[in-house]
């Protein structure tokens, strides 16, 4: 049996990215740039005063309070285009260009004046060089690369772009995931559950967790344990998706028939069962150009395996360049106990204690089909197989 990095491995080799797209920037939220983004200007372009009241020489000033005469005004969006003299000042405002000469601009509320054109105004403090400016080219420089292909845009980036006059990016192509769930005990969740029946959970959670990652998702009909029909419905599902996500029927059971199903079709399987809890007998395949995600039925499994195994997947398609979780460590709360032979991930919530540091306490569930402990979790911990991490030690985790 293959360990979880093994796997991920394999994951990681036999996922090609898809191609790209040019979207809107107002909707490109968590979406993977297929572009270098480039500055086309200096930022600020031209030296600007970060407070409303005057621009002066500082040498001026020296000895404030001092009187100096009002030559101009210079707005944001229509500057003073003259050169200052000496004992002159020009009234500005925040965000508009400090005229040539100025070296300093002193706020209003250390000022006093008419603003009359031509009259005297008085600075009252003295100003320093440099003073309430920020000039040309110090935040960015034109042609400086401010973002990289394979960076997910987040919202902070998004006024970056638009300074730039990206209106439109290239991004990676969204994967085209269908999910089919399997199980002849398997209902609608419209339908009221039969006797011996369950409504299909799987799905609608594995769509949420895949659009999360930035899919694009089709939930189809479930499919009934009954291998003819499942294989049909395995093909069709798979000629139109780049992610085929089956749940259900990967284990050893008589009705067990998911794994059967895609090797009849020939499929090239690359894993099909990981030294990991909850999740053992997750497969990972290829069916033609479709890349297939049969993971085990219990709706925790399912979740825990869709994160270790198809969250990369699906990130690498759009053309990331970090698939990897967001990983750290935390003070165990509670001891942390592994399977024996397989490494385990343990659902948690974190909290901090009073000292700041952060802690892990595993979630009180009943195992891997108790869905509503997992709906809880806000991170795994990782504990190698056959070891137990006592309380108070530090565990490694993963966020969700
Ligand atoms: P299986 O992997 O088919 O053996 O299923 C394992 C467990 O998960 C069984 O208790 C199933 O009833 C349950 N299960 C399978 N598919 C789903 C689903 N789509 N939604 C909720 N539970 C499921
Ligand atoms: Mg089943």
């Amino acid at each position: 049996m293959i360990t979880v990095n093994e796997a991920i491995d394999l994951v990681v080799r036999n996922t090609e990215r898809l191609g790209h797209e040019m979207i809107g920037l107002s909707a490109s939220v968590g979406r993977i740039l297929a572009e270098d983004i480039v500055a086309d200007m200096d930022i600020p372009p031209f030296d600007r005063s970060q407070m409303d009241g005057y621009a002066v020489r500082s040498i001026d000033t020296v000895d404030a309070p001092v009187e100096l005469e009002l030559v101009g005004e210079s707005a944001a969006g229509r500057g003073w285009h003259k050169t200052l003299g000496a004992g002159e000042a020009v009234a500005i405002m925040t965000g508009a260009p400090v005229p040539a000469g100025a070296d300093s601009v002193q706020k209003i509320e250390l000022t006093r004046a008419n603003e009359e054109i031509g009259s005297r105004i008085q600075i009252l403090e003295s100003t320093r060089s440099g003073q309430h400016i920020v000039s040309a080219g110090t935040e960015i420089g034109k042609g400086e690369t401010i973002f990289r292909s394979g960076e997910a845009i987040t919202a902070n980036m998004i006024a970056p772009l638009a300074s730039f006059g990206y209106s439109r990016v290239k991004v990676g192509s969204m994967p085209r995931v269908a999910i089919l769930g399997t199980g002849s005990e398997i209902v609608e969740i419209e339908e009221t559950p039969g006797r011996d029946q369950i409504r299909n959970s799987n799905s609608v959670m594995l769509e949420a967790l895949a659009r999360r990652v930035g899919a694009v998702t089709k939930i189809l009909p479930n499919a009934k344990d009954d291998l003819s029909a499942l294989q049909a419905q395995i093909k069709a599902a798979a000629a139109d998706s780049d992610v085929l996500i089956l749940t259900g029927g990967v284990s050893v059971g008589k009705y067990d028939l998911t794994k059967a199903a895609i090797g009849d079709l020939g499929a090239e399987i690359f894993f099909e069962r990981v030294r990991l809890k909850p999740g053992k007998p997750a497969v990972f395949a290829r069916l033609n150009e479709t890349l297939v995600f049969a993971l085990p039925g219990n709706p925790v499994s399912a979740a825990v395996t869709f994160h270790l195994f198809v969250r990369p997947s699906l990130l690498i398609l759009q053309g990331t360049k970090s698939f990897e979780p967001r990983t750290g460590h935390a003070i165990a709360s509670g001891d942390v106990r592994a399977a024996r032979e397989r490494d385990t991930y343990l659902p948690a919530r974190l909290t901090s204690d009073t000292e700041g540091r952060l802690i892990a306490k595993q979630l009180k569930w009943h195992g891997s089909s108790d869905f509503v402990g997992f709906s809880q979790a806000e991170a795994l911990i990782l504990v190698d197989r056959g070891t137990t991490v006592n309380s108070g030690e530090v565990v490694r985790i993963e966020y969700l």
